[in-house]
């Protein structure tokens, strides 16, 4: 069932539609590339030279109440001017060639992450047909501050919980500007070690007094100042 583009504005110009298959389980539309070549990454050169096809899957804003899936048949190309470079075509305004799901899914559902958290986050997601997991709405809300942040230099470290009593996370917060930075999981060392040795804008990072934050700072920043805040329990 050929599809034209006109008659849904959601699609993407340079995407053209074969079948759309509607179930309890959402709507899948099935769509290949028209764009007669694809421009290199390395050089900038652009290329008519089809190396293969293969499929790539994508969620999508919803339609209807209905989760969307994109079935996508794109190409590789090999270009004329880099030796033995083969790359995959982009699908402009579907994310970047290795997204699994749309940049307009994704702000939506970072927006949601922002306000309400991961695994909440999460929940009201799939509530609005957006299916998708708290870890994942995790990642979205740290892809963003990384974004649109400055590499942050005095940090604070301290725990939080989804739910009082249940399950916990740890806070990263930028005390030069007074934002939250990033939320991992769990309160234990190994991620906030790897969260620092990640930052290494880091010189000073305040935490409780003991415990496993310490031992994260000693090792994840072993540069960075350490500032125990002795007004919290231990
Ligand atoms: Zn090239």
């Amino acid at each position: 069932m050929p599809i034209s583009n006109p008659s849904m504005p959601s699609v993407p110009d340079g995407l053209y539609v074969d079948d759309l298959a509607l179930s309890m389980g959402g709507l899948l539309i099935t769509a290949h590339t028209t764009a007669h070549q694809a421009t290199c990454p390395s050089c900038g050169q652009s290329s008519r030279r089809v190396h293969s096809t293969y499929w790539r899957t994508l969620k999508d804003l919803p339609w209807q109440d209905r989760a969307v899936t994109w079935h996508l048949r794109v190409r590789r190309f090999r270009c004329g001017h880099c030796p033995g470079r083969i790359f995959a075509e982009p699908v402009v305004g579907l994310g970047s060639r290795k997204a699994r799901r749309s940049e307009r899914l994704a702000e939506a559902q970072t927006d949601i992450g922002m306000v309400l958290g991961g695994e909440p986050g999460a929940r009201l997601s799939r509530r609005l047909a957006m299916p998708i997991s708290g870890d994942t709405v995790l990642r979205l809300i740290r892809r963003r501050r990384i974004i649109s942040s400055p590499p942050p230099r005095v940090v604070g470290i301290d725990d939080w919980a989804w739910r009082r009593g249940h399950s916990y996370g740890t806070i990263v917060c930028d005390l030069e500007r007074g934002c939250v930075i990033d939320l991992l999981p769990g309160r234990s060392a190994a991620p906030v070690r790897d969260w620092l040795a990640s930052h290494p804008s880091v010189a000073v990072v305040s935490r409780d007094r003991a415990g496993p934050y310490a031992e994260a700072a000693r090792t994840g920043a072993p540069a960075a100042t350490q500032v125990a805040d002795r007004w919290r329990a231990t």
